[in-house]
Parts: structure tokens; sequence; C-alpha cells
């Protein structure tokens, strides 16, 4: 019986090898040849040598016909060392290829010397021409493109602001949108929260909004969480999430999404609504600072360091809201998360940005970090969650 080495010296002695120098003229000579490479995809991906195609050893005999139809042609086969490839050139001989040749040594090697390696395309043909417009801004570019499509989004809410944020951000390409609520789809929700539609009334939020951002765009993953957000979730939720864009408005949730971001060093885009009005402003706590690249600003308590006591709270009775305004305010959200994913353009860090939509005004005020705050100060007296009870859970 022939033992491995047997083998191996047996298909040397079948195959033509061809030295990296030789092959290195012939590439840049560009000699017409097809460069087979059969690593596995993950080596392939790490770098190749330039115009090679990838056919894995594993996939050969099922792949290499439609990749090289002309049984004439001049294959060359590489891999790692020169074994698989030497492999890989003699089966390509019994499947009827007459002027192959296997590289040896391999791209180890290859890479050594220094010659030259090109990696792959991040994006598609598909994603370039869908991001087109995108990868045209020199400020997006490729490289922009592909933080968006590696980018992971927490929407806290799939209403009036979660709706349109969640539209863009998907159309926008981020890779994973979690979606946190609770809540199933109204009739009375539909004035405003764009995502849904009407044979989708009686159905859960997330599920609804799921199933638009599948048909608007497949490269976008969404993860639906069909919970409300508390003291005891908003950790295991917050984990795994570059940026948090908050759409939800009652003061429970605002203070534990505020001592989470801070906890946690997540940016929280933070968007609320009110009749006519809106608002506008982007927390960026310390740690966030720093991973981002953008200033430091207050956090919700530095602003406000307690809730009011729940009978100064706001009124328990939903408030009126003109639809369109959670469109304005919700894609000025989505835009701040953008901005942070891909590291351009100044957020609102420590800036309110207020919008009037009767007099069409927007308005901008400077927030402060309070040296005392409860939570971002140097000396912190909350460092565990606090849920604070009997507020209406009006959400937007
Ligand atoms: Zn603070």
């Amino acid at each position: 019986m022939p033992n491995y080495s047997d083998v191996l010296a047996s298909v040397r002695k079948r195959i033509k090898e061809v030295p990296l120098e030789e092959l290195k003229k012939r590439v840049e000579a560009r000699e017409p040849m097809t460069l087979v490479d059969v690593r596995e995809k993950e080596e392939y991906r790490a770098g190749y040598i330039p115009g090679a195609v990838s056919v894995p050893r594993g996939f050969l005999e099922q792949q290499i016909e439609s990749r090289v139809p002309d049984k004439t042609a001049k294959v060359v086969t590489y891999c790692a060392g020169g074994v698989r490839s030497a492999f890989a050139a003699a089966t390509l001989a019994e499947l009827g290829y007459t002027n192959v040749e296997s590289a040896n040594p391999g791209f180890v090697r290859w890479k050594d010397l220094g010659y030259p390696v090109e990696l792959p395309p991040q994006l598609t043909d598909a994603q370039r021409d869908r991001y087109s417009r995108h990868i045209l801004l020199p400020e997006v570019g490729e490289a922009g493109q592909v933080k968006l499509l590696k980018a992971k989004i927490l929407l806290l809410g799939a209403g009036g602001l979660g709706s349109p944020a969640a539209l863009y951000l998907a159309a926008a390409g981020v890779r994973t949108l979690g979606i946190v609520d609770a809540d199933t789809v109204d009739a009375s929700n539909l004035q405003r929260q764009i995502i849904h539609r009407t044979s989708r009334v009686g159905m859960p939020k997330v599920e609804s909004a799921a199933e638009t951002i599948a048909e608007l765009n497949p490269d976008v993953k969404v993860v639906g969480h069909k919970e409300r957000l508390t003291s005891a979730n908003v950790e295991r939720l917050f984990e795994g999430y570059d940026v948090v864009v908050d759409g939800t408005d009652n003061f429970p949730t605002r203070y534990l999404v505020n001592d989470a971001s801070v906890f946690l060093g997540k940016p929280v885009v933070h968007g609320s609504i009110f009749r006519f009005d809106g608002q506008v402003t982007t927390f960026v706590p310390a740690k966030a600072a720093a991973a981002f690249g953008v200033p430091q600003g207050p956090c919700y308590r530095c602003l406000y360091p307690e809730p009011p006591p729940p009978h100064l709270a706001p009124s328990c009775q939903e408030a009126g809201v003109l639809g369109i305004l959670c469109g304005i305010i919700g894609t000025l959200q989505a835009t701040e998360a953008i901005k942070l994913v891909l590291g351009r353009g100044e957020v609102l860090a420590g800036r309110l940005l207020t919008y009037d939509s009767l007099k069409m005004r927007f308005r901008e005020l400077k927030l402060h970090r309070d040296p005392a705050c409860p939570v971002c100060g140097p000396k912190p007296r909350i460092s565990t969650y606090v849920d604070y009870e009997g507020f209406c859970n009006v959400g937007a």
C-alpha cells in the first residue's frame, strides 16, 4: 500500500510545477493564463495572487468547468505551500485539462518574498450598484459603505420615531438592526408609524417592521426584541450593538437608557416629539467618545439628575402629534447614527436641536456636563439601574 509521501511523489512526477519567480514574471507580463487559488475561502479572503480565481480544493471537480471551460487553456494552480495545488493539478489533468501547472512553493512564500498581493473587493457587484450614490460621496466611499454594512444599531421602539429611522438605516445597508418593541400594530399608529401597514394591524410591531425591511433591503438582518426595556434586560439588549437610537418617550426608560449608555459606553441618539415640536440630541459618554472619535457630551442626568415626582410628570392622557413631525425627528436621529458609524461630521454631542413645525424653525441649545452628575461625574452616586415606577408608558 503506498503511503502519503509515495502518493505525493507520484503526483509530482505526473504534473508540471512552476517556481514562484517564473510565475511572478508571467503575472507581471499579463501572460494569458487562469490562476486558480485552491485554498479555502477564508485563506483567499486574506489576500491572493493578483487575478487569481478562488476554487477551493474541495469544490475543484464541481466548479472548474464553469470557471475554465476551455480544457486547452493555460491553468496554474496554487495553494499555501504547493501540496494541495499539486493534487489539484493532477485532478485537472484527469478531467482533461492539457496545459496545467502547479506553483511550488505557494502563497505563503509568495507573500514572504514581497510579491504583489490583492485583497478581494469587500462589496459585491450588487452592493456596489445598490449603494452607488453613497460610494460616490468621497466622505463615504466603499470604505464607509463597508462600515455601514458591518454596523449594528439598536432601535428602541418601532413607533413614530423608530419607523422612519429604521427605514433609512435599512436602506443605508446597516448590517444588523435590533428593534425593541413589545407592542402590536394598532390602526391609530398608521398616521405616523410608516414602517407598518394596514394589513398588519394586530401583528407584533417587531415582526411588521422586519417584514418591511426584508422587502426593502436583504442585506439587513433584523433582530426583533419583543419585550419592554427594564433594568433586568437593558444590558443584555444593549450588548453587541454599536449605537442606540432611542425613540421611546417616557421617564423610566429615559433614565434606564441613559445609565446603560454611561455604564456600557454606548452613544445614544435621543429624539422626542410633542404635538408640533420635536427635539434631538446625541448622548456621547466618555468611553464612546474615545471609540468614535467624537467629543464627550453631557448625559441625561447632567441635565435632569432625577425624574420629577409622579404628580408633576406629564399627564397620562395621550397627546396628539403631527404625524410627519415623527418623520423629521426620526430621520434626524438616523442621520446622527450614520455619522457615528462613518466617523464623519459633527454629532449633536452637547447640543439640543429643537424643531417647531408650525413656525418651521430649528434652534440649537448648548447642553453642558454637570461636574456633580450622579452617574457620569467623577464621583458617581448611581452605579446600578433604577426602575422608576408610577409614570405613564405612552410611546411615540
Ligand atoms: Zn452626566
